[in-house]
């Protein structure tokens, strides 16, 4: 929840979704859960992401508390998360660093609520965008933390203007392992956790040693559970430095890409590059509006093109049979070409290839 808009939708829907669960919790801050609750039988350290759904009877196991947070919000959180969080927030406070919880536990039936009620205003392109779908968001598990920032005693809770504060992040990142919370959507790691950097949502999993070895590592919550998917499980993405695209523009487009690859039956990625401010230019825009105009006529011209390069690897000999694959090769060079309609459009694969 970190738009107004997000916000209101988000407490419209849940104050009855979520109305059970208060009873099992408790009321207002203050009534901070008894030291030793948790949710009995649920896994701390469960994946959930776009490929790992919430696992069976989760919601029926979980243990949540209810509060009202400093914004007067009201905010869902799993018992032993918010205990520890508590101690991680008087921790920070002696740092001078204040933060409190912008929103955690949302439930499936919460989630579908907002996808219907998304699509309705802002249309499914939209929705598949930037909306989990219900039952893959880490949210669920009440284990998903967002937090947000009081400076000077005020709410930062925008995230355009939450991340205006990358030293006050460290901060709180340094201090996150200790009490078995990790950071979950790290920079340039979307291929691995499928989200852009979101220095603001944490994660408890109950294990500080874990959380201490994913965190001095510089892992991904992925990598360290070894689920990565073996198609992009040794990639290097090379974002470049660009004056047109920030690197969730890039992540966006990695997504059209790696969709596509996705479909490459025993292909791995090995490294994924931007082609560079100079690949992305006029010539290019009416290169990729000539393929549009012939494959896709009834979408409006692109007014922004991205080139990225790649290196990947072919399947094995037995694998690659009956594919134009030169069998067990590096494939060096590879480019491939997108656009798009609008900052906000989403990237259309136009084509790839040498
Ligand atoms: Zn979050």
């Amino acid at each position: 929840m970190r738009s107004d808009m997000d916000r209101r939708t988000f407490v419209g829907v849940a104050g009855g979704a979520i109305a059970s669960a208060f009873l099992a919790g408790c009321a207002g801050q203050e009534g901070a859960p008894a030291a030793d609750q948790a949710s009995a039988g649920i896994d701390y350290m469960a994946l959930v992401n776009k490929q790992h759904q919430l696992p069976d009877g989760w919601e029926d196991a979980v243990e949540i508390v209810h509060l009202v947070n400093s914004e007067e919000w009201d905010v869902d959180v799993e018992a032993k998360a918010y205990e520890a969080y508590l101690a991680l927030k008087e921790e920070l406070e002696g740092d001078g660093v204040f933060v409190d919880l912008d929103s955690a536990y949302r439930s499936v039936a919460a989630q579908q609520e907002i996808v219907e009620d998304f699509t309705e205003k802002y249309g499914e392109e939209y929705v598949k965008l930037y909306v989990a779908v219900p039952g893959y968001s880490e949210h669920h598990t009440g284990l998903a933390l967002d937090l947000f920032l009081i400076i000077d005693g005020k709410g930062v809770y925008y995230n355009e203007d939450m991340v205006k504060y990358p030293e006050i992040w460290e901060k709180i990142h340094a201090r996150l392992a200790d009490h078995g919370f990790i950071l979950r959507y790290l920079p340039g790691k979307k291929i691995e956790t499928g989200y852009s950097y979101e220095p603001w949502h944490i994660r408890y999993i109950d294990d500080v040693e874990a959380a201490r070895k994913i965190m001095s590592e510089g892992i991904t919550f992925e990598r360290y559970l070894g689920e990565l998917d073996p198609s992009i499980a040794d990639c290097k993405v090379d974002y470049g430095t660009s004056g047109l695209y920030a690197e969730a523009d890039m992540d966006s487009a990695l997504d059209a890409i790696l969709r596509e690859f996705g479909t490459w039956t025993g292909c791995a990625m090995k490294r994924l590059a931007f082609a560079g401010d100079e690949a992305c230019d006029a010539d290019e825009l009416a290169y990729v509006n000539e393929l549009r105009e012939a494959k896709m006529p009834d979408v409006d011209a692109f007014d922004q093109a991205i080139v990225f390069e790649c290196t990947f690897h072919t399947p094995s000999a037995a694998e690659a049979e009956g594919t134009a694959w030169e069998p067990d090769a590096d494939y060096d060079g590879w480019t491939w070409h997108l656009g798009r309609t609008g900052a906000d459009g989403a990237w259309q694969l136009m084509t790839w290839g040498y």
